[in-house]
């Protein structure tokens, strides 16, 4: 069987040190050691100003846009995991989406403009496979109409652009930690700014928005997390560049072995490194895509259809809009296995299965 991901995990003895240390403390929450020490590593690893460790992505997405006190409406992408569109509905805003470049599949920073009215507050965008979106073009609408700009860089831990971390742009970036993702703490979030009065209030609202033990400095969360999972994720730090490197690795068995496969990957970004977050490809066809699925899934290795379908189209809490390039790029987009654990030749016999779909 061959999974869609599977999470990495460290040597347990390695966890097991940490958990001695909880033990001795007995401090297992509310920003302890381990909590702060991850921090500060990750600030360094990442080379941003500020951030915060929280309980995970969504979590992290909700509290900057509290934090940004956005209202009406945000404009946002369909085309991104459903935490992107539920965060900015369960915050009481209202979601504008605006459709992608068939290119990079994220938002179309062209076609954002037209969808501005008197009640935008702020542009949420997902750098979709942790690949940039257009950076400096949203700086530039979003400092002309005065808008807040959210980036949800979940899939986009490492990355880097025109020379500094992708989650230096805008005005506050998330990531996701979870378990599937390319560095994780089984469940977490970071929150990024550059702006330390924002970090402060971010830092409140993570605390119930306590002030001091006796009053409120603003309406609050939960949004703490443990010392348990500040091992894992400090654990995990000390691999990630051998994570890098495998994942390069399978990427270019994948590169190599598909070319002549009728699909595309999402063109990357200028001046943006890659961090090798997932294996996407658009197929020529649903048909093609759907056949390959069956094929794979008879030999029990698991592709995943992300993301499908457009959130645009699906939600029971939102109203049904359709949008050309993320509905047609959404039937025949998926996510290829790619984990640390996955062999080259797993990789090749992966490839060897849909080429010869396609070429029967
Ligand atoms: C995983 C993910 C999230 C949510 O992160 P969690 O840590 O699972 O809450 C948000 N946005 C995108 C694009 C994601 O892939």
């Amino acid at each position: 069987m061959i999974p869609i991901t599977k999470p990495f995990l460290p040597p347990v003895e390695e966890y097991s040190n940490y958990l001695s240390g909880i033990w001795q403390r007995q401090w297992l929450t509310n920003m302890g050691p381990l909590a702060s020490k991850l921090e500060l590593k990750l600030k360094t690893h990442l080379q941003v100003k500020h951030l915060l460790f929280v309980t995970n992505g969504t979590i992290a997405l909700q509290m900057a846009i509290k934090a940004l006190d956005l209202k009406g409406e945000i404009i946002t992408t369909p085309f991104s995991f459903i935490a992107t569109t539920s965060s900015i509905v369960w915050e009481g805003c209202k979601t504008v989406f605006v459709d992608i470049d068939k290119d990079s599949l994220n938002i179309d920073a062209t076609k954002i403009e037209a969808s501005i009215t008197n009640k935008t507050s702020a542009i949420l965008a997902t750098h979709v496979y942790g690949n940039p979106c257009d950076v400096l073009a949203i700086e530039k609408i979003a400092k002309k109409h005065n808008l807040k700009v959210i980036y949800d860089g979940a899939h986009a831990f490492g990355v880097k652009i025109n020379g500094k971390s992708i989650f230096e742009y805008g005005d506050i970036s998330t990531c996701s930690l979870h378990a599937t993702k390319l560095y994780h703490s089984s469940e977490g979030g970071l929150i990024v700014t550059q702006n330390s009065e924002l970090l402060k209030k971010l830092a409140s609202i993570r605390n119930f928005g306590f002030k001091d033990s006796v009053s409120f400095s603003e309406l609050g969360i939960n949004g703490k997390n443990s010392e348990f999972h500040a091992a894992m994720g400090l654990t995990n730090l000390d691999y990630i560049d051998r994570i890098h490197e495998k994942r390069k690795l399978l990427t270019e068995c994948y590169d190599k072995n598909l070319k002549k496969f009728r699909a595309y990957k999402p063109v990357w970004s200028k001046n943006a490194t890659i961090n090798f977050a997932y294996y996407p490809i658009v197929l020529e066809s649903e048909e093609l895509l759907l056949k390959c699925m069956d094929d794979l899934k008879r030999k029990e290795i698991f592709v995943r259809r992300y993301f499908y379908p457009s959130l645009a189209s699906t939600l029971p809490y939102l109203n049904k809009e359709y949008f050309e390039i993320t509905d047609d790029v959404s039937k025949r987009v998926m996510c290829l296995p790619l984990y640390y654990d996955l062999t080259l030749e797993e990789v090749e016999y992966i490839c060897h299965t849909i080429l010869k779909v396609q070429n029967n």
